[in-house]
């Protein structure tokens, strides 16, 4: 495996210390991306998790009780264009409860998730026989306080969740990685000392990509097909599922940057606006926005960006006019690259590759400033 490299973190941004909770949003937009159609007419009403839109495979609840009131354009998703269900919230939050049973078995485990019905939580357990079941704290965007803002404020039941977790896959050894510098988690680790004997910490050093299950199991010397790693926001959704039959319909997402004075982390609604997101945010006039991080997120331009399950974080940065210049033949993105690709040709030959893991390190480390991520992803347009 390449030697993993820590990033630098801009020394300019303050790191959100506050969470508030936005549940009272008087509108909500469902998605019609990627083929999925609508379940529900212009008129009808709907209770909260109830199924609205499909793609014929997977199923988008609605976030709130309320009532259909039409099917509007001008919204965006990822900056593209899209058109959306608008659901007018009735502030009545009328439950459909999910039939779901506490885990005692793999079986139920699976029948939990199956209802929970979240794509990439199902994905993350899709394992074998688990010798290792690891809760990862390691967050490799810097300044996304999500989950650790998961873990503090639900710890104990993350914990619970975990121990529960690793009892029904039968797990050998049950690990919490967290990085040797991350005061918040340590301290709220701390608080727990003793109360479960079979969970160990392990601390790493803060290395870039350790948030991902190769790069973590390779590092740690595990295999990673008998390895089950989770986040805290993947046994919170367990537990709330168990507790609550139904999944969470809020959002954890970090508001943070170099031109706000007010960072801070928003559980607000599912299919929100950014609109809603920025309600009370102070931030100075010639501001970028970005989406979901520095190293790997993407520019927005119009607050009319929808709010979903993979909407981590809001950056508000100062705009700066980097100028892209001439390629110095250094070889630095080449070597950084931890799948070993060579960006700079690929460039050059205008082909996308699709072993990149759109990590950003090659255009983190290119002294010319050249965006070689943003062409390995085929988005020229950026
Ligand atoms: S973004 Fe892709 S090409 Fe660039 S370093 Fe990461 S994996 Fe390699
Ligand atoms: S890091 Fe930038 S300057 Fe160096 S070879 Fe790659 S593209 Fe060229």
């Amino acid at each position: 495996m390449k030697k993993l490299i820590r990033i630098d973190k801009p020394k300019d941004i303050v790191v959100p210390t506050e969470k508030k909770e936005l549940y009272d949003v008087d509108y909500i937009y469902i998605p019609l991306h990627k083929n999925f159609k609508p379940l529900v007419d212009i008129g009808d009403s709907v209770s909260m998790s109830q199924k609205v839109a499909t793609n014929g495979d997977v199923y988008l609840y609605s976030s709130i009780s309320g009532k259909v009131v039409s099917i509007c354009e001008g919204l965006y998703h990822n900056n593209k264009k899209i058109k959306a269900i608008r659901i007018e919230n009735n502030f009545k939050e009328k439950k459909v409860r999910f039939d779901v049973r506490e885990i005692k078995k793999l079986d139920d485990l699976n029948r939990l998730l199956n209802n929970i019905d979240d794509e990439q939580l199902s994905k993350r357990f899709v394992v074998g026989k688990v010798d290792t079941l690891i809760l990862n704290l390691f967050v490799d965007e810097p300044f996304i306080m999500n989950e650790t803002f998961y873990f503090i404020n639900n710890s104990a039941e993350i914990l619970d969740t975990l121990d529960l977790v690793g009892k029904v896959y039968k797990a050998s050894k049950i690990l919490i990685t967290v990085k040797n510098v991350d005061s918040s988690n340590i301290t709220s680790l701390i608080d727990f000392n003793g109360m479960y004997p079979n969970i160990q910490i392990k601390l790493l050093d803060d290395l870039y990509l350790l948030e991902r299950k190769d790069f973590l199991c390779a590092h740690m010397g595990l295999d990673k097909n008998r390895t089950l790693v989770v986040k805290p926001s993947d046994l919170y959704k367990i537990y709330y599922a168990m507790k609550y039959k139904r999944k969470p319909n809020t959002k954890y997402v970090t508001i943070v940057g170099n031109n706000t004075s007010t960072p801070i982390v928003k559980d607000i609604k599912l299919y929100s606006l950014a609109l809603d997101l920025m309600n009370g945010i102070k931030y100075e006039t010639g501001s970028q926005f970005i989406k979901n991080g520095l190293m790997t997120g993407s520019k927005i331009t119009s607050f009319n960006e929808i709010i979903d399950g993979n909407t981590e974080a809001l950056f508000i940065m100062k705009k700066e006019e980097v100028k892209e210049q001439k390629c110095l033949y250094c070889g630095a993105c080449l070597e950084v690259c931890p799948m070993r690709i060579d960006p700079k040709r690929l460039m050059d030959h205008k082909i996308t590759s699709k072993r990149c893991i759109d990590c950003g390190l090659c255009s983190y480390v290119c002294p010319s400033f050249i965006n070689l991520r943003k062409y390995l992803k085929g988005d020229k347009n950026e």
